[in-house]
């Protein structure tokens, strides 16, 4: 072992960092952004507002910043129907960043989460770099392999007593969101926990699929995360954001780094969310996407996942690593999320569905 390796934390030793890789491609499908540009429009917009701000970046930004609080509870009450003002709003850099403060407060040496897996993997990494107890609990779904039981999360919740859990919806890698039912019981179960659903794929939902905001109303502990980085085709500005109850967004600031969201990121996401009808315009056909991949695998003789999100994990793969190198020399870049016999698929353009059909096609059904 190395000498700075030896002086790492020995919680933190033997550890894997997050590691989708990041390769030049013709077709990258591997990391749920949008495979859309930003409308010029919105382009325009941002240049202006960039420029308004620039010559007093010689001043810290807003730290509280109240503007983009109030332009974020507007959106959500306009998508959810749920109404949210400034205080119930917070934001981060990405929605990694929100997380990171939730576990930063209420997580930490001594303590427990809890999630489900396969889930999001930052979700046990952000938890255990700050010394959390992570326990990993199983979906045990009867009604398809992925779908999380409430019975089953109910008893381990009931069982673990944590501190924190994590319910993703819809959720990442699977697909599918979670029923109202699943969230309610759990917050019950776990009577000391901070419930954090995240909703990063919520705008890819299918119909009939409302989110955990509705459920925020008298439940103090629970807490939904968002992201610009998918349906706002917006991963390079990392602006994520979280609707909860004041108090808790308020405890927060204990744990934020002053000034974390820059006056450029402010600027810049406000810019977008004045937008939010072009921005979030290319949903429709990501949707139609999702839905012609999900077809279009099936057809292989492959078995996807049904998804309320925008990517597809598709099953039925003889070896699901020899399939990601087969597909990569194509120049198809997915995920491999390992989950034996399993790859993620982000849903992209027209042509880029083609392109992910046609070069599974090509390959020797045998080793699909
Ligand atoms: N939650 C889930 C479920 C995700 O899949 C991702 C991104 N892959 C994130 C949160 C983090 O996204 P960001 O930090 O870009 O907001």
């Amino acid at each position: 072992m190395s000498e700075i390796r030896a002086l790492l934390r020995e919680d933190l030793q033997g550890r894997t960092p997050y590691g989708a890789p990041q390769l030049e491609v013709p077709v990258a499908l591997n990391t749920n952004e949008s495979s859309y540009d930003v409308p010029a429009v919105v382009v325009q917009t941002i240049l202006e507002r960039v420029a308004a701000v620039a010559p007093g970046l010689n001043r810290y930004p807003d730290r509280e910043f109240a503007q983009l609080r109030t332009a974020l509870a507007s959106y959500l009450t306009e998508t959810t129907g749920v109404t949210l003002t400034a205080d119930h709003l917070w934001a981060g850099n990405g929605s990694n960043e929100v997380l990171s403060h939730l576990v930063q407060a209420f997580g930490g040496q001594g303590r427990t989460a809890l999630g489900f897996t396969p889930s999001y993997s930052m979700h046990p990494i952000i938890s255990r770099g700050v010394g959390t107890t992570w326990v990993d609990g199983l979906r045990g779904a009867p009604s398809g392999i992925f779908d999380l039981d409430l019975e089953t999360a109910v008893t381990q919740a009931r069982e673990t007593q944590p501190d924190l859990v994590f319910l993703c919806s819809p959720n990442n890698p699977t697909g599918t969101a979670l029923s109202l039912e699943v969230v309610k019981a759990v917050y019950d179960a776990a009577p000391h926990a901070i419930v954090v659903v995240d909703e990063a794929y919520a705008e890819f939902a299918r119909p009939g699929t409302p989110s955990a905001t509705t459920l925020l109303e008298g439940r103090d502990r629970l807490v939904v995360t968002r992201t610009m980085s998918k349906a706002f085709a917006f991963a390079g500005v990392r602006l994520g954001y979280l609707a909860a109850s004041p108090e808790l967004t308020d405890l927060l600031r204990l744990v934020r780094l002053p000034y974390h969201l820059s006056s450029v990121t402010q600027a810049v996401a406000l810019a977008a969310l004045e937008h939010a009808d072009t921005m979030l315009g290319m949903i429709k056909v990501i949707k139609a996407e999702r839905d012609r991949l999900v077809e279009g695998v099936a057809a292989l003789g492959l078995a996807p996942v049904p998804s309320d999100a925008n990517f597809v994990l598709v099953g039925g793969l003889a070896d699901a690593g020899q399939t990601w190198q087969a597909l990569l020399d194509q120049g198809v870049l997915v995920r491999d999320v390992g989950i034996a016999h399993h790859l993620r698929i982000t849903a992209g353009t027209p042509e880029e569905t083609d392109a992910v059909l046609a070069a599974l096609a090509a390959l020797d059904p045998s080793h699909r």
